[in-house]
């Protein structure tokens, strides 16, 4: 060996004495976990998404529920959709228009969001539930955020779940295991690009 390649190999045993000892460290084996994405940057939503399809591909079983409705979310429901009964699929304005601005109206389909989450975070068949928007949901007060917080809590052991949305409440964060706050360094709005299809929807 070169002197260059000794130091090298050295250098790399090191690393993996370190490495190793990390790994070690890390004594939980397995748990289900709240995942927070938030932030005002965007990838909030296409983050897990991506996570659903990493699930999928391990075998699992996803739930989705959609708290805010919207034409950009028709690409990945549609791709999802070939994945069968492996993915749940609700969307809170399913039938619902948006343009009436009612505020009971929009409490009544949050509600009934709710009750389908609740119902997928008890399913025993469900690897992971993505609420997406939930923290919309709770910023408008269309959810009581103490009875949401405590179920998720309270979640079936193993169950993963990921909540998006924008300005999460800081109970979210103090319940979640991981948060990621996206931020905005550029957008392509700003430029007044209008929003792209595969991109955006
Ligand atoms: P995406 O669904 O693309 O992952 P997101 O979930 O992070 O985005 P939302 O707050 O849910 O973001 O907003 C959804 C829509 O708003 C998307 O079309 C996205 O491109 C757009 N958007 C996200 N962030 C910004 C921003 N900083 N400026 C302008 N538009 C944005
Ligand atoms: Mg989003």
């Amino acid at each position: 060996m070169t002197e260059e390649e000794d130091r090298h190999a050295a250098k790399m045993a090191r690393r993996k004495a370190v490495q190793d000892a990390e790994v070690a460290s890390k004594t939980v084996e397995s748990k289900g976990l709240l995942l927070v994405h938030t932030g005002p940057g965007k990838g909030k939503t296409t983050a897990a998404f991506g996570l659903a399809l990493r699930m999928l591909g391990t075998g699992g079983r996803v739930g989705v529920v959609q708290y805010i409705k919207g034409a950009w979310s028709t690409g990945e429901r549609t791709a999802f959709a070939a994945f069968g009964e492996r993915v749940q699929w609700h969307s809170m304005g399913e039938g619902f228009t948006w343009e009436t601005q009612d505020l009971s109206r929009d409490r009544a389909a949050a509600a009934r969001a709710w009750e389908v989450s609740a119902a997928m975070l008890a399913d025993p068949t469900l690897d992971l539930v993505v609420l997406d928007e939930l923290n919309i949901a709770l910023r408008y007060d269309y959810l009581d955020p103490d009875t949401v917080i405590a179920a998720l809590r309270g979640r079936r052991e193993g169950l993963h779940v990921v909540v998006t949305g924008r300005n999460a409440k800081p109970a979210m964060i103090e319940a979640a295991d991981l948060v990621t706050e996206m931020g905005a360094v550029k957008h392509h709005f700003a430029a007044g690009v209008r929003a792209q299809r595969g991109i955006e929807f």
